[in-house]
């Protein structure tokens, strides 16, 4: 059988442009050719420098070698995202990637903690996993292959920081090497069929006609082709995720590399810091019905841990997603196809969904079947609504009322399904992902009990074990999570030895 599809273009060529084009020619290759049309005059939002772990397998997909990736964007390595001021003043929390405690049978052992905490000889949830802390204490190592995968350092899961500049370009050189033809230039018209409605090519200022069979519009907040063109429509989100402008600016870096993202709250919004290892990226997330930008600017530089480096660039957003994110024969990624603050780095990751699940579906016969554009669409909008609770999640369970952000975070209504999520852990501590949405139990238990949240039972079954026994059951995971710990380097020594920048 033929896909039928011969030409792909892909308009745009920003994190979302260079991923798509570079797993497009990466897996079809053979039997497409793929464009890529990007105007430098217009150039890329340059921000987008922390990930979440699946982005391996997406590496993994290109083939990449993780030290030279990991040099070539003077990356660094993230255990997981430390959450500072947001359930309350003056309290932190980590979400940590990876493995927690040690399940027993079928309870997975925050029920084990939760007793524990209510009897009061439980330590902090943190003191349980090894990533969050190796994070507290600077150290960094994968997973070793040769451990068992239920044992503390088998559980570790990580990320990247990367400088988005130097991914892109690194994309790219990956994606022309491997056949990806790149034409610099600015779409000024996109050109319908007139009986289809589909796109039949995007013209450039100099004339010249990009004619293609798929069309993916990697073109930023605008979304040329699935907004301008196909007048999609946009769901916004805004009432539930208040935030809408960001200031990025990066900054000296000071100290050796945290292997962790921090997101310390502020009176109007968070502020995000990612170290990398030639800088540091910081950022101001907020609402401007609560703040000014020229406030935000002065809080924002008032928050640095060294001189910054460039004026603040600011950016303006509106929370929420494509109606639908395949329309015709337009795929939109990236920013084209919504938008969600960067509070769990889940954008790259949504590229990177977006580009598998078209592969998946991809069409055959070059028709764009109902089937397969209905079910992109479907899990595209489950993947968002999912992703969204989770971070209106961070927002609503707070117990702070210094500002009036805060009060309105605290007070507003939420979605019912993570309402659901909520009145169920409250109770007893349980939990149920749905299938296939981004973040598992671990996540949702550590923010959720991070954020404030502490259930007032737990799941029965933990009392299958020995009262008498809980205590040292839980001293043991500890003491022996702190002791794998011990016998990883610092972040420090891992970069340098494994994948120092050049
Ligand atoms: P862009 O980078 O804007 O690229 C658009 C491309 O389209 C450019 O190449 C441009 O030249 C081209 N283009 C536009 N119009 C035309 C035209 N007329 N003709 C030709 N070419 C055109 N994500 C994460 O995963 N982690 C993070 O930590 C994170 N932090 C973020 C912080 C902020 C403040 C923001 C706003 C986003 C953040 N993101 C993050 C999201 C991430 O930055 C984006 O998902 C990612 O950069 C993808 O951007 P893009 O490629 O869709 O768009």
């Amino acid at each position: 059988m033929s896909y039928g599809i011969t030409h792909i273009v892909v308009v745009g060529g920003g994190t979302a442009g260079w991923m798509a084009a570079s797993a497009l020619a990466r897996v079809l290759g053979r039997q497409v050719t793929v464009r890529l049309v990007e105007s430098d005059e217009i150039g890329i939002v340059g921000v987008g420098e922390a990930t979440v772990p699946h982005i391996k397998l997406f590496n993994n997909l290109l083939g990449l070698n993780e030290a030279e990736f990991v040099a070539r964007t003077q990356g660094t390595f993230k255990l997981g995202i430390q959450f500072r001021d947001w359930g309350r003043l003056g309290s932190a929390y980590i979400h940590g990637f990876g493995v927690m405690g040690h399940d027993v049978g079928l309870t997975p052992f925050h029920q084990y903690w939760i007793k524990g905490r209510l009897a009061g000889h439980a330590a902090d949830l943190l003191d349980y996993s090894v990533n969050t802390v190796a994070a507290t204490r600077g150290k960094f190592m994968p997973a070793p292959t040769d451990v068992p995968t239920n044992s503390p350092l088998g559980g570790i899961g990580y990320a990247y920081h990367f400088d988005a500049a130097l991914y892109a370009r690194f994309l790219r050189a990956y994606g022309e090497a491997r056949g990806v033809h790149r034409t610099e230039g600015k779409v000024r018209h996109v050109e319908l069929h007139p009986e289809s409605g589909h796109v039949a090519a995007v013209v450039l200022a100099d004339g010249e006609r990009v004619e293609g069979d798929l069309f993916i519009d990697c073109t930023g907040f605008r979304g040329l082709l699935i907004e301008d063109a196909l007048k999609t429509g946009y769901e916004e989100w805004g009432h539930w995720l208040p935030c809408d402008r960001a200031l990025a600016v990066p900054c000296e870096r000071v100290d050796t590399p945290t292997p962790y993202t921090r997101s310390t709250a502020r009176e109007s919004g968070w502020q995000w810091r990612i170290p990398l290892q030639h800088r540091t990226g910081n950022g101001y997330v907020y609402s401007s019905s609560h703040i000014d930008d020229d406030e935000a600017t002065a809080k924002l530089l008032a928050n640095l841990d060294g001189r910054a480096l460039a004026d603040p660039r600011p950016l303006r957003f509106v929370t929420g997603i494509r109606k639908k994110a395949w329309n015709r024969n337009v795929v939109s990624l990236g920013l084209a196809s919504g938008f969600m603050e960067p509070l769990e780095s889940t954008s790259i990751h949504m590229i990177q969904m977006g580009i598998s699940r078209l592969l998946q579906l991809f069409p055959a016969n070059g028709q764009m079947d109902p089937v397969l554009v209905d079910r992109y669409n479907a899990q595209t909008r489950f993947e968002a609504e999912r992703i969204r609770d989770f971070l209106v999640l961070h927002y609503k369970a707070t117990a702070r009322d210094d500002s009036p952000f805060w009060n309105d975070c605290r007070t507003m209504s939420i979605p019912d399904s993570l309402q659901r999520y909520i009145d169920l852990f409250r109770h007893s501590g349980r939990f149920f992902r749905d299938a296939d949405e981004m973040f598992g139990v671990v996540s949702w238990v550590q923010v959720m009990i991070g954020q404030g949240i502490m259930p007032s039972g737990y799941d029965p079954l933990v009392d299958q074990m020995p009262e008498e026994d809980l205590p040292r059951f839980l001293a043991s995971v500890r003491d022996i999570v702190s002791k794998n710990v011990d016998l990883m380097p610092t972040h420090q020594q891992f970069i340098d030895r494994e994948c120092r920048a050049p």
